[in-house]
């Protein structure tokens, strides 16, 4: 229903939020406009700059070809074990359980993502459960898309049972930004299918802004973590959204105020139209080391970057930036 009454014209989007004539928007864009009613209600009326809105603007620079920035950043295309399965780091393999997600982030490195040729087949999960069956060294699935929870519940409680079944899999992770965007969506049967599972599950978010956090969001947290359902959050670093120590500092706090613990900052990842969105890692560090001033240590997350090929996600160090970009 929330997803039926998404915002899918960037124009209309602009004229929800009194900003027609105010901002210059993407002539070509091939990833379409998706925006939750739920999510746009967080956005702040006239502010083209507000921090929700720009994760999910078509601006005209994603028009602009920036050298470095291409369509498989990441390398997944190299690292598909079978359909809809990714098996790149030891002992956990990603389940792409859907194409389709809540909502339509610029930023996102799939947003080039070929997913119809890996998903949305009948029987799509039936070489990714065999491969999980056949390698017991794989103790943990994250499902992932796309976004598991845009699934129905008939489709996401077979896959999860399914899982379950085998014998080796100890932990489920999902990734979903469901409970961000619509958190509605994390219902009482929802939580009751995770509890009865063997398996443990983990749920990891995404949220990059405090504005993004209403009480929904939080009931949301509250329904998993109430029912022994762990909670962490993974932002990206973005520009002219989260790029500044107080933005950070202040998420960090309230997720952890709230029982979620914040796992990964990640760098953006260089997917073509999303330069405008780049944060030096320079930047980066300099925010981390203020951030680990100003917080907990629990309450501050990794900053970590994907580089095609390596056998985890990396932690970004002082290796890592330009020697141009040096102080
Ligand atoms: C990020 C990722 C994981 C999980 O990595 P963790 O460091 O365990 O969170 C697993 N598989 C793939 C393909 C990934 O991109
Ligand atoms: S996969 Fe996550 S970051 Fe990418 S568009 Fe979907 S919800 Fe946004």
């Amino acid at each position: 229903m929330a997803m039926k009454r998404a915002i899918r014209d960037p124009h209309q989007l602009l004229r929800i939020l009194k900003l027609e004539g105010r901002v210059n928007l993407s002539k070509s864009a091939n990833f379409p406009t998706f925006v939750p009613l739920e999510f746009v209600s967080r956005m702040t009326i006239g502010d083209p700059s507000d921090p929700l809105l720009r994760q999910v603007l078509p601006l005209s620079e994603e028009d602009e070809e920036v050298a470095g920035f291409t369509s498989d950043p990441v390398g997944d295309l190299n690292a598909t074990a079978c359909d809809s399965l990714l098996h790149k780091y030891d002992g956990r393999a990603l389940l792409i359980s859907t194409s389709a997600c809540g909502i339509h982030c610029r930023y996102c490195f799939r947003r080039e993502f070929p997913y119809q040729d890996v998903a949305n087949r009948s029987h799509r999960w039936q070489p990714a459960l065999e491969y999980l069956r056949t390698h017991s060294e794989i103790d943990e699935v994250l499902l992932s898309g796309g976004d598991p929870l845009t699934l129905t519940d008939d489709s996401l409680f077979d896959l999860l049972r399914r899982i379950d079944e085998i014998g080796h899999i100890r932990r489920i992770r999902i990734h979903t930004r469901m409970p961000i965007v619509i958190p509605q969506r994390v219902t009482p049967q929802l939580i009751n299918t995770l509890r009865d599972l063997q398996a443990t599950v983990w749920m990891v978010v995404h949220c990059n802004h405090t504005a993004e956090i209403d009480t929904a969001v939080l009931d949301s947290w509250n329904r998993c973590v109430d029912n022994g359902i762990p909670v962490l959050n993974q932002s990206v670093l973005l520009r002219g959204v989260n790029d500044s120590v107080e933005q950070l500092e202040s998420l960090c706090r309230t997720l952890v105020n709230f029982r979620v613990q914040p796992y990964y900052l990640h760098s953006l990842d260089r997917v073509r139209g999303a330069a405008h969105f780049e944060v030096s890692n320079q930047k980066g560090l300099e925010l981390m080391k203020e951030l680990r001033a100003r917080l907990p240590g629990y309450a501050v997350p990794t900053f970590v970057q994907e580089t095609a090929g390596q056998s985890s996600k990396s932690v970004v160090t002082s290796m890592d930036v330009p020697p141009g970009e040096k102080a």
